[in-house]
């Protein structure tokens, strides 16, 4: 099969998702499972991160930073611990990879930590998962306990069996902030989560003080393919600058959403091909390249490709491949207004512009949706918007202010109608749509 043919599935992560059991040690063993981490324990720990590092992997939590020059920037064994921990927060509004990945083929994620934790040499890692998913919290505990009774995990691993590794999987108290990788920390620490000043980064002072590699769940599941099958094959699918595959999660008014695993550089056209068009008699109006987090794009964007360059020249962010699709029965007031109160709600309150720009803004756009705006509402929330951007101490207040500013770009005449028009009288159909 080709893996770098553009607007091709490439099965990698979700390769087992149509098997049997696929979660059992078994069934991941029968296809090759826990060969990388054989492979990488016959090499040198340096070797590994060089190898990823020039692999191109880049983070797939959202950001997209290069993942082995992460690893590179631990500094030297001073003797004492060194931790992994796993993002497994998955929260952004419309992102659903990471928790299919754990629910259905655990095991992947479980040799990337244990490749991950030799090169960086680190004996205790950590996943710490969002705490509503109880299913996957049992499903990867189970997966732990599968992996250490069959000697994969714990004492006397590698080919002098000098190298051990104990895995603890963590459950968070449910709050969005959590996933900011400061804030899990601190949460991990049986603190309350806020983010942390950075610098300095996790890398140098993580949890409990000590060099830290925190990454995302995607992240480290791509390392045992990458090890595995070499960097040339991991190369050969995605962009020169965004290399390899990733899960797209296409949901809304398309007719099949789900999570499709493709070459960086696929397109959101071809994609909504793949979920079999759109809902029937429908149009495209708007939709998310990463999540609500990221300005949002319209139909003029739709053969962008789908890499971290190309969707930032087009003016939003790839984020984590958060794909929602909105018809031309939406209104894009009553989207945002949604959007702004999950914001609100998770705002930690550390710094000023987030807390009271996003309380402000969830006035105004109630009051826009409702057909009660005041005149200059929409100047004013823009403005705020404008004043949370870049002056917040985390991204979660720029992910509040991206949305409502991208709405008015593309469609101010809907805010503008909100002062004296109720969304629900413009868009009567959507009212009933099921998402
Ligand atoms: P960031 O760009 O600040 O950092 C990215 C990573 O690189 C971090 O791990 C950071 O420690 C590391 N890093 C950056 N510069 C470094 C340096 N000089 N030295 C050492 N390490 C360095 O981004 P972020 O705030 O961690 O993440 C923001 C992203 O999270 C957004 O793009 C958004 O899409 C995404 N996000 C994801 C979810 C989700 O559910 N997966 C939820 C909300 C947001
Ligand atoms: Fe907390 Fe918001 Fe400030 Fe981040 S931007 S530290 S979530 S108040």
């Amino acid at each position: 099969m080709s893996y770098s043919t553009p607007g091709t599935l490439t099965p990698v992560l979700t390769d087992l998702w149509d098997k049997d059991a696929p979660y059992s040690l078994a069934t991941y063993r029968e296809h090759g499972g826990y060969e990388a981490f054989a492979k990488a324990l016959q090499m040198s720990p340096e070797e590994v991160v060089n190898q990823i590092k020039d692999s191109g992997l880049r983070g797939r939590g959202g950001a997209g930073f290069p993942t082995g020059l992460k690893w590179s920037f631990l500094p030297p064994p001073d003797g004492g611990p060194r931790y992994l921990v796993v993002n497994a927060d998955e929260s952004e509004p419309g992102t659903c990879k990471d928790i299919p990945v754990m629910m259905a083929d655990p095991h992947v994620l479980i040799e990337g930590v244990a490749i991950t934790s030799y090169a960086i040499g680190c004996t205790h890692a950590f996943i710490y998962l969002r705490g509503e998913v109880v299913h996957v919290y049992r499903r990867l505990l189970n997966a732990v306990r599968e992996a250490k009774e069959a000697g994969l995990l714990g004492t006397g691993l590698g080919p002098r069996g000098d190298y051990e590794l104990e895995v603890t999987v963590h459950a968070g108290a449910g709050a969005y902030i959590c996933g900011e990788e400061t804030a899990l920390l601190d949460s991990l620490e049986g603190l309350r989560g806020q983010p942390r000043l950075k610098p300095p980064f996790p890398a140098v002072a993580g949890l409990y003080a000590r060099p830290t590699v925190v990454n995302n769940v995607e992240s480290i599941a791509s390392v045992p393919g990458i090890i595995a099958h070499g960097n040339d094959w991991f190369k050969a699918m995605g962009t020169e600058k965004s290399a390899g595959h990733g899960i797209f999660s296409v949901s809304g008014h398309v007719k099949n959403p789900g999570q499709f695993e493709a070459p960086f550089g696929i397109t959101m056209r071809e994609l909504i091909e793949m979920c079999g068009g759109m809902r029937n008699g429908h149009r495209l109006k708007f939709w998310t390249p990463g999540g609500s987090s990221t300005p949002i794009f319209t139909e003029e964007h739709l053969d962008v490709p789908l890499d971290y360059e190309a969707v930032g020249a087009a003016g939003s962010m790839l984020g984590t491949r958060a794909l929602q699709v909105f018809d031309e029965t939406t209104s894009v007031v009553r989207v945002v207004r949604g959007w702004t109160d999950f914001y609100q709600h998770e705002s930690c309150g550390k710094c000023t512009p987030c807390r009271e720009g996003t309380f402000w803004m969830r006035q105004i756009m109630h009051r826009l949706e409702a057909g009660k705006g005041e005149p200059g509402d929409v100047d004013l929330i823009n403005e705020i918007a404008g004043n949370i951007l870049g002056r917040s101490f985390c991204a979660l207040g720029d992910a509040s202010a991206t949305p409502i500013q991208s709405g008015i770009k593309y469609f101010r005449e809907e805010f503008e109608a909100g002062l004296t028009t109720p969304a629900r009288e413009l868009f009567p159909y959507e009212a009933t749509a099921v998402f």
